[in-house]
């Protein structure tokens, strides 16, 4: 798998805690790195493709993105 987008991530050299964030309320730090972010669509779709469970991922927390997976499963 091409790993090379990670070089160009915006939230590198950032505290990886604000990634983690208790709740989906914490979580509008992290989200507005990823917004600034060039590989957030590749970043994303890693974290779908590998079922990251825990952490914020091109721009999405968790939740959100059970929810894509789940609106994918849906128009597939
Ligand atoms: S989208 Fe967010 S989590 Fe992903 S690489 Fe960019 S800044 Fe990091």
């Amino acid at each position: 798998m091409n790993l090379s987008w990670r070089q160009r991530a915006a939230c590198r050299g950032v505290d990886p805690d604000i990634f983690y964030p208790a709740s989906d309320d914490d979580a509008e730090p992290a989200k507005a790195i990823c917004d600034q972010c060039d590989v957030r669509q590749a970043c994303l779709e890693f974290a779908l493709a590998n079922r990251e469970r825990d952490g914020i991922w091109g721009g999405a927390t968790e939740r959100e993105r059970r929810r894509i997976i789940r609106q994918r499963r849906k128009s597939a």
